[in-house]
Formats: structure tokens, sequence, C-alpha cells
């Protein structure tokens, strides 16, 4: 059951290491990714509900931003979003990401969204007329099954390369995170070669690419879905994210094996790692 609650928030932009600020609309996500490590906001803000079921809607959020714009000295870039999906379901109705990119668009502001959902091809119009924007999208798997398990209530990749497309079409930069790599699921060769596959003719900016975080009981999430799954490769999965010096090694030839997959499909110049 799904828990919405409409808060007012004091301050909407959060300095950070991914840009000078962070903005994020909502607390929660219901799209429900087995391996979000955003999770850990449930234990912060106190919500009894499981993460997932629950969002608070920031619904002052871009009176908030206008103010406090007026007190920052011009942020160059804003990251949306980085503890939830600004463009998760809720947001078709709210409308609060897209009034936010409004502000910080005419402002001047670059602002790189990350999303899994179709639904900021709504808001093309702003970035396409403004063009300080980028639209990263992020990938795990082409498997679909595979997709739904671990994603169950965001676009299907299809539908987010076609985002991509369309995006590209609309003369908007556009970049990919592929990530994240979970050990025996979505970091084998078939899965990997079936992304670089899918990524193959898009005129990509970036393709970000990273490991799986386990910290903040995405481990126990990751095993309760995915045994469902296959139960031998999640033993073997949390094998490897629970002993460091092994987590370390894979990590390592982890690098090798995206790259030597990304040159079979010409893409290696444009992959950058994140750990
Ligand atoms: S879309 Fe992002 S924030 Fe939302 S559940 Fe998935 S990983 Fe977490």
């Amino acid at each position: 059951m799904l828990k919405i609650r409409q808060i007012d928030c004091k301050a909407i932009l959060n300095k950070s290491m991914l840009a000078d600020f962070t903005l994020n609309c909502y607390v929660g996500c219901t799209h429900r990714c087995l391996y979000c490590y955003a999770r850990y906001m449930q234990k912060f803000k106190n919500r009894p509900e499981e993460w997932g079921n629950f969002v608070d809607v920031k619904v002052n959020a871009a009176q908030t931003l206008a103010k406090e714009m007026q007190k920052i000295s011009s942020p160059k870039e804003v990251f949306m979003s980085s503890v939830c999906d600004g463009w998760q379901p809720l947001e078709a109705k709210y409308k609060l990401s897209r009034a936010c990119l409004k502000l910080l668009l005419e402002a001047g502001v670059s602002v790189s969204i990350l999303t899994k959902s179709s639904l900021i091809s709504r808001d093309f119009d702003l970035m396409g007329a403004y063009k300080t924007g980028s639209l990263g999208i992020t990938i795990t798997t082409m498997n679909l099954r595979l997709q739904k398990a671990l994603e169950p209530y965001a676009s299907t990749s299809q539908e987010r390369l076609n985002t991509l497309r369309k995006a590209q079409n609309q003369g908007i930069e556009t970049y990919v995170f592929l990530g994240p790599l979970i050990p025996e699921f979505t970091d084998t060769p078939a899965n990997l070669e079936g992304i670089f596959k899918g990524l193959k003719g898009l005129n990509l900016a970036k393709i970000y690419v990273d490991k799986l975080n386990p910290r903040w009981g995405v481990l126990e999430t990751l095993k309760k879905g995915l045994s469902r799954e296959d139960f031998l490769k999640t033993r073997l999965m949390l094998y490897t994210c629970t002993n460091p010096r092994k987590y370390s090694t894979y990590s390592n030839e982890l690098k090798t094996k995206t790259l030597e997959i990304s040159c079979q499909s010409g893409l290696s110049d444009k992959v950058s790692f994140c750990f």
C-alpha cells in the first residue's frame, strides 16, 4: 500500500560531489529497484513503510527553489535527482520536477537529469528550447524478465532507449548510466553485449559504468528478490560482495571485461568508470 505525504520543504538544493547541487522533489521512489541504495532515506526520514511504499511530495519545491536561487550566486550545474527518480509516476500529477527544471533552465543553469522513466519526454520542450541540460538514462539489462525483477515499476529498457533517441532527435545531449553491474546477473558477457548492442548507433556523450553499491540493506533486498530468479547465482553474488578482497579483485576484472565488450561495439571511447 503506497503512502503519499504532501510536505513543505525548507530547502531544495543540496551541495554535492555530483554537481554544484542536487535537487530532489520527492523523498521515496515507487520504481522500487532492488539495488536502490537511496533506501537509507527511509531511516533518515524515520518512515515506517518499506522503501518503495512511501513518497513524500515536496509540494512547495518550485517556490523554495526560486527563493534559494536568489540567495545562491548562480549554480553552474544541478543534478536531478540523487535519492529519487524525479520523473517517477507521481511526477505526471505533481509536475514538480518540471517546474524546478524550468526555473533552472531559465536561469541558465546546466541541468543533468538521470532517470529510468519515459515520462521525461514530456519535458523535452524545455530541454530542447534551452539546450543547457543533458539527459542521462540508466540501463541495467536488455533482458526484460531480469529488468522487471530488478526495476519492477520503471519504464522498460526498450522504452528508455526509445526515449534517448527521441531526445537526440530534439537536439538534447544524452548519456547512459550503465549499472549497477550486479555479480552473476547484470555483469555477465551476455548482458553487457546486449546493452552495448542496444546503445550502438546512439549519439551518446558518455557511458558511465558503475558497480553495485552493497550498503544500506541493498544485499538483503537483492537476496530476497533475486533468489526467486536464481538461487545459486544469488549465493555467488552475495559471496563476491561480502568478501572485501574478492570484491576488489572482481572490480578490476569487471573494468577489463566491460572495456573489451564495449570495444566490440566501437563504444569504448565513450566509457567512463565510476569506481
Ligand atoms: S529509480 Fe533510482 S531512486 Fe528510484 S528506486 Fe530505482 S534506484 Fe532508487
